[in-house]
């Protein structure tokens, strides 16, 4: 590294794009970057392999989806330590981000089959001769596009489902994390050797709005919400659909009956694990007055305990650090309190915790995206106005209830894709449950069977089993069996309920 070079900012060089580590500067990595002909090779490439993949059929994609697997869950360290290697976060943080991918590719692998397989369906009056059959297939390629926060996990969410929809899928990891996009591809070709199912190409933004035109079929897409609106635009002319997982603002609520203890703890980890750098980070509070002290006071007890350095790594993304310092001068110029760290919090690369009281909500820290180990905590009168504010916000990603009695009426009545009751962020460790946004976080789902059914399209089929008694679809109907027809549709759909 050269003074001129800013530690963690990945540069191009001589046609490679180079990975560096935000807190050390040290390189993790060099790869080629692609241009516009590459991505639409490997998009050329992915269609064939995809015909490939389509055609193993369930128990051949679900037996080698299982092996990636296992091979992942052998070589953990390894890619813990290189996410560690190129952004920084702590390797434990690197481990469990690992376990949660590990568990999504495995509840999308064991059941896709049973969300996506062809199934019956009920005949129904008008065409009572003919059976309705139902499938979800493949789209074909499916444009994966990941941010650097959680470079294994965001990923390998929608490559689980698209993978184990019967797609072919080309990755475009965050230029802040390629190496680990890298592994995930070279990885998955050990054990699936014959075609190149999952590829990897490299790049800036560019890269990315190259593959949303180069011909994929769908666009499954993680990163912010400005950049979300551009995919969606480039992928727009060729109407190509797209799945958009986009940023939050995501508020935890404290209800007069929760454990306060077990809240507070929950509230630090949830706004400060990988050092706030999280979607679904916890980024405001609101607790109702009578918890509010003890809570607060338990909040900062906590939190005081965290070291950057250590539990808070370093800020992956250097400009990030000016945002955080823009809303931590913001809320203090606007009458905030900070109880915990605040005017020299940012010490590049690192942010220490802070924690903020009397933030006005029309301040930054209360609307955007702060995106580092940054928390407010507002008094409200009762859960109504904690409820009432959490929602006001363009953001609608998830959120949190800490309470007994009324937690999970709460929880929703929240605009936002998914709430944790008495945990923050534990919606992420289960395969079963779709995941995606509202509003300004975007829209469509990944996990879960929603997340299935996103990398797959619909497939209706009717079979004529018999003669028609009473025909309705043809030109060969007479007057009486139309009449026939009505009569019967009196009879059963004609009642008032
Ligand atoms: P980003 O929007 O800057 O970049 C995301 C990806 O988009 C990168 O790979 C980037 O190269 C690519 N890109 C940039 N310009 C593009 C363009 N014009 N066309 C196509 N691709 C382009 O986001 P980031 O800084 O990497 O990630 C942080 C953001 O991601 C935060 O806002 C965070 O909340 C959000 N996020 C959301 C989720 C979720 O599931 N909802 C998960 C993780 C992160």
């Amino acid at each position: 590294m050269t003074a001129t070079h800013v530690p963690g900012l990945p540069r191009v060089e001589d046609g490679q794009l180079i990975s560096t580590n935000p807190a050390t500067g040290e390189e993790a990595g060099r790869v080629p970057v692609a241009d516009e002909t590459a991505v639409t090779d490997a998009v050329t490439r992915a269609r064939a392999a995809g015909l490939w993949w389509q055609g193993l059929g369930w128990e051949g994609r679900k037996t080698r989806l299982l092996r990636w697997r296992s091979l992942i869950v052998h070589r953990i360290d390894e890619l813990a330590a290189l996410t560690h290697g190129e952004s920084g976060k702590p390797v434990t943080d690197g481990l469990m981000e690992a376990a949660a991918a590990i568990e999504h590719l495995d509840w999308a692998a064991r059941n896709a089959k049973r969300v996506l397989g062809p199934r019956r369906v009920r005949t129904r009056l008008l065409v009572a001769e003919h059976t309705g059959h139902l499938e979800y297939q493949p789209y074909g390629v499916v444009g994966v596009i990941g941010p650097w926060n959680y470079p294994i996990l965001t990923p390998v969410g929608p490559i689980s489902g698209a993978l184990a929809a019967g797609n072919a899928v080309v990755l475009k990891p965050s230029e802040y994390t390629p190496m680990v996009g890298q592994w995930l591809a070279d990885t998955f070709a050990e054990v699936v050797p014959e075609h190149p199912v999952l590829q990897v190409v490299h790049g800036l933004g560019d890269v990315g709005g190259a593959l949303c035109r180069a011909g994929v079929h769908k666009i499954a897409f993680t990163g912010s919400t400005a950049t979300a609106k551009r995919v969606m635009a480039a992928c727009a002319e060729n109407l190509v659909p797209v799945v958009l997982e986009a940023g939050g603002k995501d508020a935890l609520i404290v209800d007069a009956d929760a454990d306060v203890a077990a809240a507070a703890d929950a509230a630090v980890w949830g706004a400060m694990t990988n050092a706030g750098q999280t979607c679904v980070g916890i980024e405001r509070v609101y607790a109702v007055a009578p918890v509010y002290d003890r809570f607060v006071e338990a909040v900062v007890a906590k939190a005081a305990t965290l070291r950057t350095g250590e539990e808070i790594g370093p800020i992956t993304m250097p400009k990030q650090l000016g945002i955080i310092r823009e809303h931590i001068e913001d809320a203090l110029a606007k009458g905030g309190r900070a109880v915990l760290g605040g005017a020299d919090a940012v010490q590049a690369p690192y942010v220490s915790p802070t924690v903020f009281v009397d933030v006005p909500a029309d301040a930054a820290a209360q609307r955007e995206e702060t995106f580092g180990p940054t928390l407010t905590i507002t008094k409200v009168a009762d859960a109504d106005e904690a409820v009432t504010r959490a929602n006001d916000s363009p953001y609608g990603l998830g959120g949190a209830v800490f309470g007994k009695r009324d937690a999970i009426r709460i929880a929703r009545r929240l605009r936002s894709g998914m709430v944790a009751v008495n945990g923050t962020l534990t919606f992420v460790g289960m395969g079963n449950l779709p995941f995606g946004g509202v509003g300004e976080s975007g829209f469509g789902r990944i996990h879960g069977e929603d997340g299935l059914r996103e990398f797959a399209r619909a497939k209706s089929i009717t079979v004529r089993r018999g003669p028609s008694l009473l025909p309705a679809m043809t030109f060969e109907r007479t007057p009486a069996q139309v009449r026939q027809i009505v009569k019967a549709l009196r009879l059963l759909y004609g009642r008032k309920p």
